[in-house]
């Protein structure tokens, strides 16, 4: 379908882009790689009266180092995250889930930003929010906020966004002991099931554990009775097998689509929790 009319103006700066967003009365939204909004345009279930293009705003680009933090700038596209020479030494469990997204033209277009926007239950980069325990940082009207990830992803669709707000970067300690893990659809490599674990290892003991999952249910979550079953333990792979057995058991909006049974969804948490922790043990080597 065709999306219904809209104005288009390009933002030149953040807070260029937050005045239009703020003129445009409750009727304008950002658009940055297009890649979730311009489907959802498409199917008419949203006709924003005026596109604001952030794609191009330099300072929202980037991935850097910051008071020693990793930080992405929000219009940053998967494929730079996927090849940043930085994230591969500090992050490498990242670079590995943007590398996971889509497909070459996704990756080239969608951004950091606009994925954790749209927070499709099915999205990559939640459950790798959550597992570095990132903060999001954003700016709106009143000023700039900081909103943790285990706060930020509240339902379908749904998250600690306001309307005239915008994402501008978010940022994590770097961490090496961590990886992602996911079943996908194979058509758009969309997360059926995707857990991203990292790990704090001292004297080769697990000393405390993150792990956010995507695709199982109606926002990414933290598994956190796996996470209480790994800290304080050994880390090997008897550890892991016993701690991923009941992953997910405390999940109850568990999905059920085309792509997969609520059953067999919540047969595959324990083989993708237990695959991403054992690639995180594998990078402890
Ligand atoms: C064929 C296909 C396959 C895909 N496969 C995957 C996959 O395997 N895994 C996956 O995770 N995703 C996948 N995606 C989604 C893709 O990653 C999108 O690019 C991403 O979800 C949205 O990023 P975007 O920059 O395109 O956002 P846009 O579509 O431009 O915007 C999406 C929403 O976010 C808002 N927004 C954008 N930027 C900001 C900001 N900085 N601050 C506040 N709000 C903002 C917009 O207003 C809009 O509401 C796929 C998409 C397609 C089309």
């Amino acid at each position: 379908m065709i999306p219904a009319a809209f104005e288009y103006t390009r933002a030149a700066s953040v807070d260029d882009a937050l005045t239009k967003l703020r003129a445009a009365n409750g009727e304008g939204k950002l658009i940055a790689g297009g890649h979730s909004l311009i489907p959802v345009m498409k199917l008419r279930l949203s006709q924003p009266a005026t596109l604001i293009d952030i794609a191009r705003i330099p300072e929202l680009s980037g991935i850097r180092q910051k008071d020693g933090k990793l930080e992405i700038g929000a219009g940053t596209v998967h494929h730079a995250v996927a090849t940043s020479a930085m994230l591969h030494q500090g992050c490498p469990m990242l670079a590995e889930t943007a590398a996971s997204i889509g497909d070459p033209q996704v990756r080239n277009r969608g951004t950091l930003g606009g994925s954790l926007a749209h927070a499709d239950p099915s999205a990559d980069y939640p459950a790798a929010m959550l597992a570095l325990d990132a903060d999001i940082h954003v700016k709106g009207p009143n000023g700039a906020r900081v909103i943790k990830a285990r706060d930020y992803f509240r339902g379908l669709f749904t998250v600690d966004l306001a309307a005239d707000e915008m994402i501008v970067a978010v940022q994590f300690a770097p961490v090496r002991t961590a990886a992602y893990a996911k079943l996908y659809q194979r058509a758009s490599h969309f997360a059926i099931v995707g857990v991203a674990a990292a790990l704090d290892v001292t004297n080769g003991v697990i000393a405390s554990a993150r792990i956010g999952v995507t695709g199982a249910s109606s926002h990414a979550t933290r598994l956190t009775q796996v996470e209480e079953a790994l800290a304080g333990k050994p880390l090997n792979a008897s550890t892991i097998e016993a701690a991923s057995r009941s992953a997910g058991a405390a999940l109850e909006d568990i999905n059920s689509d085309i792509h997969a049974s609520r059953e067999y969804r919540r047969a595959m948490i324990p083989v993708f929790t237990q695959r991403a922790l054992m690639g995180a043990l594998d990078r402890a080597m």
